[in-house]
């Protein structure tokens, strides 16, 4: 019997761009979850007006205050970070915050502990190539981010955090080179007979920046097309985990 697959993504930074990632995720009826930081150096931020708009039509996770990793700071400095952009984006969207993703991906146990005492229900990683994850470990992982990484970022990635399966998995992907949206059809094909979630993220600037938007297009048309697919924001995909995991 075929297993049912779970496809849910998620965008970070709070881009002003993410609106038009809303919209093209709307024309394709799939679910997401936007982590925005009250404040960015590095890059802007949408109006409070355009946050309260987005909040109506899909998630609103947090991101910090002021997008700043978490390893640069000391057990004050993290709590404040952490403690204090849930209420906040909650009087700008009127909404509750569930969601908390970690900058540049970026955490220790001392964060993971700060995500679990602030409310939230778990903390978004950055770790990519992951079908499945345990709601013990208050972390969500991802599948695929919506950017051409080479081959050898992959592999290192892997390596890195000494999971070497995917390596195996995406063999005939990873030498071929090719874009994003091989290893989504890839993963996806994979997960046809195990089921699991399916989870993209990515940032709508960055997006930008690579000229992806077309790519992004089909990639979104491939997930709205799977059998036995169910639609979640990272809520409420955490949610049905816990809820079916034993
Ligand atoms: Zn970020």
């Amino acid at each position: 019997m075929e297993k049912k697959i779970i496809i849910t993504t998620s965008w970070d930074d709070g881009h002003p761009l993410d609106l038009r990632l809303a919209d093209l995720l709307e024309k394709y009826n799939l679910k997401g979850t936007f982590y925005v930081p009250l404040r960015n150096s590095e890059q802007r931020v949408m109006e409070e007006s355009l946050l309260k708009q987005l909040s109506t039509r899909q998630e609103i996770g947090a991101h910090t205050v002021n997008h700043i990793y978490l390893n640069r700071l000391g057990d004050k400095g993290a709590k404040y970070e952490i403690s204090n952009c849930k209420p906040m984006l909650e009087d700008i969207t009127g909404e509750q915050i569930n969601a908390f993703c970690y900058p540049g991906g970026k955490y220790s146990q001392r964060d993971i502990d700060l995500v679990n005492n602030a409310g939230f229900l778990f903390g978004r990683t950055t770790k990519l190539l992951r079908t499945s994850f345990d709601v013990k470990s208050k972390l969500m992982n991802t599948s695929v981010q919506a950017y051409n990484h080479s081959s050898v970022v992959l592999i290192a990635h892997s390596m890195k955090n000494y999971y070497l399966k995917p390596i195996l998995d995406n063999t005939v992907f990873i030498k071929g080179h090719k874009n994003f949206i091989g290893l989504v059809e890839n993963t996806l094909g994979r997960m046809s007979n195990s089921g699991g979630v399916f989870h993209l993220w990515g940032h709508s600037w960055e997006i930008e920046e690579q000229g992806l938007w077309n790519e992004l297009e089909m990639t979104f048309k491939v997930l709205s097309n799977v059998r036995n697919a169910e639609y979640l924001n990272n809520s409420e995909c955490w949610r049905y985990i816990e809820a079916h995991s034993v």
